[in-house]
């Protein structure tokens, strides 16, 4: 069952993020779905600030693919994007990333479908309009199932989202 939640603006995106990021622990992995401009980026910054990344510039990767910060735990931003053939993964050591002990947040993850863990936490986000996005919460595995059960009650008791 997805759960949905609609952010009116970037900081509340980002925030969200944050809420998820103090949740996620070693080795998690949330792929990241949707269009050019959706808000992957934003959900990632924030991920990254509940991860306690002290870093200030978290854009994505561009010609790396991936980005490595020091937070409470790793922090691995993969954006595959730039991805030209599913071979290039071995290239940037993409199972090693997901099977590490950090944590992996990945834009454009339908470039690595075959590559996914079957466990996996999946936010797929839409364009609603200028400064709305729908963002879907898919959660697979039990991990990820009371990830996402701890994320609906940071939800309840801030009311920042609607
Ligand atoms: P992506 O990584 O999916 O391409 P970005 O996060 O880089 O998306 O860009 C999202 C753009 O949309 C930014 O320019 C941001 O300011 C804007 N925006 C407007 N409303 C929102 C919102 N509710 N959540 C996230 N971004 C938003
Ligand atoms: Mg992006």
């Amino acid at each position: 069952m997805m759960f949905s939640v609609i952010t009116t603006s970037p900081e509340q995106t980002e925030h969200l993020g944050e809420l998820l990021g103090a949740r996620l622990g070693r080795g998690d992995v949330v792929c990241l779905y949707g269009d050019l401009g959706a808000g992957k980026t934003s959900l990632a910054y924030g991920i990254a600030m509940g991860l306690e990344v002290k870093e200030q510039y978290i854009t994505s990767p561009t010609f790396t693919l991936v980005n490595e910060y020091e937070g409470r735990v790793p922090f691995y931003h993969i954006d595959l994007y730039r991805l030209k053939t599913p071979s290039e993964l071995e290239g940037i050591g993409f199972e090693e990333y997901i099977e590490s002990d950090g944590v992996t947040v990945i834009e454009w993850a339908d470039r690595a479908e075959d590559e996914l863990p079957e466990e996996r936490f999946s936010i797929y986000l839409s364009y609603v309009s200028e400064n709305s996005r729908e963002m879907g919460f898919l959660a697979e595995g039990e991990r990820y199932e009371k990830l996402l059960k701890g994320l609906k009650e940071d939800l309840g008791k801030n009311k920042v989202l609607t």
